[in-house]
């Protein structure tokens, strides 16, 4: 596959290359070869984007419902078409396997697909006859320009979930996509424009904190979404709400699950070996942690056992379970975690620091990693360590697990493995997380729903895709209305209530 020198910018409605020259180097994090740089855009620059996504929100906001709905319908089509040649692009520039990168340009076409119902996702309220002869209804319609600061570990899904539906709602977008790989974005918005996307309605610029800092300062946009870490979705929020700015910020997840003695064993132990290993521990919804309840403790051997069958490779490397770290700096920050839990008397039954992958040498490669008798104090437990390492944790109850789960301050995703359906409503009920699987690993929820991550892993009110997600991109408008068809009787007036 052939890739552009350096990443362009798209500014009013043009493929531009900035006047920067402050680059960051995207490398294939199989092999190290250069790919691609991409710079960090100007201040000008970004004036630019701005005052064009500002200008082309005036036409956009009146472009009919069902027209802007249009351009979401040939958009899903060509992300069908292409789809193939996106996922490649990820596992170039991402290193996921094919198949799972399949799988992140695949969620981001079904949000994709549910914003093209925005006429009937944007629908008001309206009562009849409030008061005599006063009826009251509502409107939902567009804020202005809106922005979305992306991470690494899924650049097809991830900006999907945000732009389709702001852009659907009658917003205009500004994206500011993960500087480690940036041309799957840049594909996705190549395609947007195909589709018919006008001029101005869609901006992508790059760069890192410093752009980032000047969206949320400027005055002319209003809302912003963001995926990422933990310490910088704090920062974007606070920033971003004193500067006024309607913010979502999805963040960092340290998930679960619990396994109860009574479900099913060889099922437990494929859904652990794909939740934890998968793209190799870089999803937020991956499982770190799992907790086995009193006589599922005996299964870590099962596990390890599984474990040692799988391996990293290339993503055209149909027997590779899962790709390298995303950069060596990915990779040694994991070997350190693995090196410290160690030190920190956790027992390592599978170890995956000196990963080798035949023929590739250079990929920040890290085998599954598996500890016992890990305590929740240590580091390798508190950290998002976001790579293939695993804890095994153990208690005696439900009760229990549920009690450490709902200590930790972030609450992303949990799942449960129980054959009792009791077991189940007590673990739904009680568990302080945002999105549970019943013997489901990853309940990432489709886009008719939202995606409700809780407490320490998300910031902001409404959250991403779905109803919530239109709440966010609009402002809610309520008309009370009388027409008059006699004479008024009486005097004004002078009290609130509606006569
Ligand atoms: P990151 O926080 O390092 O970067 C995310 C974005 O923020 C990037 O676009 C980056 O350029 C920008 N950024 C980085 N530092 C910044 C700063 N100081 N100021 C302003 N902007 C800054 O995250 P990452 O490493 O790309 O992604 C992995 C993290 O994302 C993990 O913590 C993972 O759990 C989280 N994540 C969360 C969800 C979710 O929905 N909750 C989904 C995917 C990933």
């Amino acid at each position: 596959m052939a890739f552009p020198k350096i990443v362009p910018l798209f500014i009013e409605g043009e493929w531009i290359q900035s006047e920067s020259t402050q680059r960051t180097q995207v490398l294939n994090p199989a092999t190290q070869e250069l790919l691609t740089e991409v710079p960090a855009a100007t201040d000008a620059e970004m004036d630019r984007a701005i005052a064009s996504a500002k200008a082309a929100f005036q036409t956009w906001k009146e472009v009919p419902v069902p027209q802007r709905a249009r351009i979401m319908l040939n958009y899903q089509h060509l992300l069908k078409k292409h789809h193939d040649e996106i996922a490649e692009i990820i596992s170039q520039e991402l290193g996921k396997t094919f198949e799972d990168a399949k799988g992140d340009v695949w969620r981001g076409i079904e949000v994709v697909e549910h914003a093209a119902n925005v006429a009937s996702l944007m629908m008001g309220e309206t009562v009849e006859n409030v008061a005599g002869k006063i009826d009251t209804y509502s409107f939902v319609q567009p804020i202005g320009v809106c922005m979305g600061i992306t991470p690494f570990n899924f650049p097809a899904m991830i900006p999907l979930w945000m732009f389709p539906l702001s852009i659907a709602c009658g917003n205009t977008f500004i994206l500011k996509p993960s500087e480690r790989d940036p041309l799957t974005p840049t594909r996705l918005v190549e395609l947007f424009e195909e589709a018919g996307a006008p001029k101005g309605v869609m901006q992508i610029i790059h760069g890192g904190a410093h752009q980032v800092d000047y969206l949320l300062e400027h005055q002319d946009i209003c809302a912003g979404s963001f995926v990422g870490s933990v310490p910088v979705g704090k920062h974007i929020y606070q920033k971003g709400t004193a500067n006024l700015k309607r913010m979502q910020c999805m963040t960092g997840a340290n998930n679960h699950m619990v396994v109860m003695p009574d479900a099913n064993k060889s099922q437990v132990v494929n859904n652990i070996i794909g939740s934890a290993f998968g793209a190799a521990g870089q999803r937020c919804m991956a499982i770190p942690n799992v907790i086995l309840v009193g006589a599922a403790k005996e299964w870590a051997g099962d596990i390890a056992a599984a474990a040692e069958k799988i391996r990293p490779g290339i993503w055209s490397d149909k027997g590779a379970a899962y790709g390298p770290q995303t950069n060596t700096m990915a990779k040694e920050k994991i070997t350190a975690a693995i090196a410290k839990a160690k030190e920190e008397g956790a027992t390592c039954l599978l170890d995956g620091s000196d990963c080798v992958v035949e023929g590739y040498p250079d990929g920040n490669w890290i085998g599954p990693t598996i500890f016992t008798d890990v305590s929740r104090d240590m580091s390798v437990y508190q950290d998002e360590v976001f790579g293939p390492v695993l804890c095994l944790l153990t208690v005696d109850t439900l009760d229990e697990a549920i009690a450490a789960i709902n200590e930790d301050f972030r609450g992303n995703g949990t799942s449960i493995f129980t054959a009792s359906g009791g077991a189940a409503r007590k673990y739904q009920h009680e568990i302080l997380v945002g999105q549970v699987g019943i013997n489901v690993p990853i309940p990432v929820p489709l886009p008719f729903f939202s995606f409700t991550g809780w407490r320490g892993s998300f910031h902001g009110d409404l959250h991403a895709y779905g109803k919530q997600a239109v709440r966010f991109y609009t402002e809610t408008k309520t008309i009370t209305a009388r027409w008059f068809d006699d004479e008024v009787a009486g005097g004004p007036n002078m009290s609130i209530n509606l006569k």
